[in-house]
């Protein structure tokens, strides 16, 4: 049985789905005026393994994942500037060009990390209509109300606006700070902006007698809507997204929808921090990138692997010296499977297949299942064909582990040459000598099926 921490019961709960063996996910994408920090990919990574989980149970996964190409403004709320419009000023293209560019890296960070691509993308600015339709549902409906910069939803129209956040407490006191301007209530947020008449924006469409833009927000429930229906399984996103983006979601799909609830399970992962626990953000400008992590010789596969030593509601610290060990982590198992492999034994692992899988079905119980194969390992308890079973799940890509190939000096060659002649000459004296000379000259020799495998000591 599946369990899943789930935010909006603020409990774990055994995961049943809408339909028999089918799941409809939805996942928040990334924001695209700059690239994905470190901090941004631990998010999918933890969607990912979600999604890995799912269908290690057998179920069929339709993942949707949105791309955020307009709307989102810089304050998260209704204020600031739009953050594709601030990327263009920044690099002196159009916020169109930023968006390609920054929607590609992102895709390839994602195949680096060995992430399974969504069943569907989608734009923001490719589903403008609909987005256009879903408010126009909630103003038919009485749910919203207009000032001279968009049109609004009135959460006070929407009893239970903030439960899963746990709002309504903060309401009166955030209401009576907040500089709410011709907002009625604190906590309303804008389904539609309009351009600013002194200002000519790049992404702009013509709607309610105007031009303007969607809220950040309205994107999510009009392309989840269009692609997985108006109720289904699971929506996931980073911790940040539980108060506000999120919160404003449920509003308004359950105001247009009428379902209640609008999805079942929702599921957040905490953040990477630095040391002094400040939030990693592309904004703070105190981001790492997987990029940055490449060039001083980080594995993006020794990332994920630090990410799986942690479960994915706690939050976790970066520091290189911490990814440096995962590192090495990583290549140590990689050389343990190549020994499986090398080895083809084959052992009965029903039972550690079963603690896998209870591992795995207790809230994505990551650090407990490497701690499971890592103890097997050491026991001589795991085979390859199951270790390559259980990385379905890990995405760690263990199915291609390569031996390393050593490159060695002409010298060293001749040397390993003339050692091979000794062999197969049966002078195991000789032999023996020239393994010492070359041990002394910095490199180990293994005898195996396949000849003389040489390692760097
Ligand atoms: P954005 O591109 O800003 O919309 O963010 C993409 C995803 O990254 C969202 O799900 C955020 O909640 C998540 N996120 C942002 N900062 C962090 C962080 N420091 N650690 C983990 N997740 C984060
Ligand atoms: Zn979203």
């Amino acid at each position: 049985m599946l369990h899943l921490y789930n935010t909006l019961t603020h409990k774990l709960e055994e995961f049943k789905p809408i339909t028999d063996k089918k799941v409809g996910l939805y996942t928040c994408g990334p924001t695209v005026y700059h690239y994905a920090h470190i901090g941004n990919l631990r998010s999918y990574i933890f969607e990912d393994i979600l999604k890995r989980v799912l269908q290690y149970n057998d179920y069929e996964v339709n993942h949707v994942m949105n791309i955020t190409d307009v709307g989102h403004l810089t304050d998260d709320g209704d204020n600031g500037e739009d953050k594709m419009e601030k990327g263009s000023k920044r690099e002196g293209k159009t916020a169109w060009e930023i968006a390609e560019f920054y929607t590609q890296a992102f895709q390839k960070n994602l195949k680096e990390l060995n992430i399974e691509s969504p069943t569907t993308w989608c734009k923001a600015t490719d589903n403008i209509p609909e987005q256009i339709e879903l408010v126009q549902t909630l103003i038919d409906k009485g749910f919203t109300y207009e000032t001279s910069d968009g049109i609004y939803f009135d959460t006070t129209k929407f009893p239970a606006y903030g439960e899963m956040a746990n709002l309504q407490n903060q309401e009166l006191e955030a209401g009576s700070r907040v500089e709410i301007g011709e907002k009625k209530n604190s906590h309303d947020f804008a389904l539609w902006k309009f351009s600013k008449p002194e200002e000519k924006r790049q992404m702009e469409w013509e709607a309610f007698g105007r031009m303007g833009f969607p809220g950040w927000h309205i994107e999510c429930s009009a392309m989840s809507s269009k692609y997985l229906g108006q109720h289904f399984d699971i929506h996931c996103g980073g911790i940040d997204h539980i108060p506000v983006h999120h919160t404003n979601e449920i509003a308004q799909s359950e105001a247009a929808f009428g379902e209640h609830p609008w999805v079942n399970y929702w599921m957040h992962n905490e953040f990477i921090v630095l040391k002094n626990n400040e939030k990693m953000g592309k904004s703070n400008d105190n981001f790492t990138t997987l990029q940055k992590l490449k060039e001083q010789g980080i594995d993006p596969l020794a990332y994920r692997f630090f990410l799986l030593q942690t479960n994915y509601r706690k939050q976790l610290c970066f520091s290189f010296e911490a990814l440096e060990a995962a590192q090495t982590g990583l290549e140590n198992l990689r050389s343990k499977i190549l020994k499986l492999k090398n080895e083809s034994k084959k052992i009965d692992t029903t039972k550690l297949q079963e603690k896998f899988l209870e591992k795995i079905n207790n809230d994505l119980d990551m650090p407990g299942s490497l701690a499971l194969i890592f103890d097997a390992l050491k026991n001589e308890e795991i085979d390859y064909e199951t270790i390559l079973q259980f990385d379905k799940v890990l995405g760690l890509d263990l199915d291609k582990v390569k031996e390393k190939k050593v490159e060695v000096s002409d010298d060293i060659q001749k040397l390993i040459n003339e050692r091979q002649k000794a062999r197969e000459n049966k002078n195991w004296s000789e032999s023996d000598r020239l393994r010492d000379v070359i041990k002394a000259l910095g490199y180990t020799l293994e005898d195996t099926a396949e000849g003389q495998k040489v390692d760097k000591i």
